[in-house]
């Protein structure tokens, strides 16, 4: 009926007139770790995800960072261990259950386990997102005795720290001692350096029987582990194996005048600049602690008469002394560069610059070779 309808639409329009309808914004919502605000929570979850990834959780010990794995070698304290990004943490020490630790009780925790193999699972999660990142990490401790360390060193010292080794006297070594597990990575490391020394030079009387090319990765592996160790042998055996692969270095350990000289010399050879005569300090013949390849022997022999050294105008790389060795990509870039390096100083333009043109691309000396094959005596 009319009159009814009249009087219905009457009170819709009065109480529509009283609560006006609005079209409802929803509130804003924050960011709940930048404050910006987002129209709703869909929008929300795509700003976290784009502007807030989640970090995947990182260990650091000492001064490494981000690795799947770590060997603790020498001794530490808790300030060595560090986790990053990371809101829990689960380990499982030595295969046995795992154990939730608190991420900030990580360093005391594998501490105090002493030698032992610890997998952690480190978390990352969000309760804004529901995200989560994980990372899994190996960390081994295997510390040796100190007494360990200085009964291999005198027995490496004493087999094999001569002129002509071979790999019964490298065999000898390995089986002179048996140490503690924790020690059998740094017998094993001055074994391979040992066997890599044979693997290089190649002499047919020594026993050797691994390719040419796998001397490097003989070495590489020996460094791996004795970077670790700050002890004299230790120490030399690592400087050795850098200055086989041509990673000068001007803080070489002290005790070691030629090895030291060598590298101070190769340094100067690295940068664009003036080439400059070694500095040779008292005339030691071997580095007393440790067998060195011939083709090393070689170079330290004519860098101390240097740049007047026999072989210094032959074309080819090699010197009278390394005739019947083989040379790795590294020997002939060191030897190029000792000979450019003399003829430079001996005023014998020509001989340098084929040298230097052979050195344009080397990683090490490219830059230098540019620079005097630029200056305007050679060019
Ligand atoms: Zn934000």
């Amino acid at each position: 009926m009319p009159t009814v309808g009249w009087i219905q639409d009457s009170a819709h329009d009065r109480l529509t007139d009283s609560f006006p309808f609005v079209r409802q914004k929803p509130e804003p919502i924050a960011c709940p770790l930048c404050g910006k605000a987002w129209a709703d929570r869909t929008a929300l979850l795509a700003h976290l995800g784009i502007d807030h990834p989640m970090r995947r959780p990182l260990l650091r010990v000492g001064t490494r960072v981000g690795l799947d794995g770590y060997e603790l070698r020498t001794p530490f304290t808790p300030a060595d261990i560090e986790v990053i990004s990371a809101t829990a943490c689960r380990v499982s020490t030595n295969g046995r259950n795992e154990v939730l630790v608190a991420p900030e009780q990580l360093p005391a925790f594998v501490l105090n386990a002493g030698n032992a193999t610890h997998s952690i699972k480190l978390l990352n999660s969000r309760a804004e997102d529901d995200r989560e990142a994980m990372a899994s990490i190996e960390v081994r401790v295997a510390i040796p005795q100190a007494e360990t360390l200085a009964n291999i060193d005198e027995l490496f010292v004493h087999h094999l720290a001569h002129d002509r080794i071979t790999i019964r006297m490298v065999d000898e070594f390995r089986r002179s001692v048996t140490p503690e597990s924790s020690a059998a990575d740094y017998l094993g490391a001055l074994a391979d350096y040992a066997v890599g020394v044979l693997t290089k030079e190649q002499r047919q009387v020594s026993g050797a029987h691994l390719p040419f090319s796998q001397f490097t990765g003989k070495f590489q592996s020996a460094r791996r582990c004795l970077v670790d160790f700050s002890r004299p042998v230790a120490t030399a055996v690592v400087a050795l194996i850098d200055f086989n692969l041509n990673n000068f270095s001007r803080s070489q350990p002290a005790g070691f005048p030629e090895l030291q000289n060598a590298h101070h010399f190769y340094c100067t050879l690295t940068g664009a600049g003036k080439t400059q005569r070694p500095v040779q300090s008292g005339n030691i013949v071997t580095v007393a602690a440790c067998p060195v390849d011939a083709v090393t022997a070689a170079i330290w022999e004519a860098l101390k008469l240097f740049p007047e050294f026999p072989g210094c105008d032959e074309p080819s790389p090699q010197l009278p002394a390394t005739h019947d060795l083989p040379l790795s990509e590294f020997d002939i870039a060191k030897l190029r560069a000792l000979k450019a390096g003399a003829a430079l100083l001996l005023g014998k333009q020509m001989f340098a610059r084929d040298q230097l043109r052979a050195l344009r691309h080397d990683a090490r000396f490219g830059k230098w070779a540019e620079y005097h094959l630029e200056a305007p005596a050679l060019s």
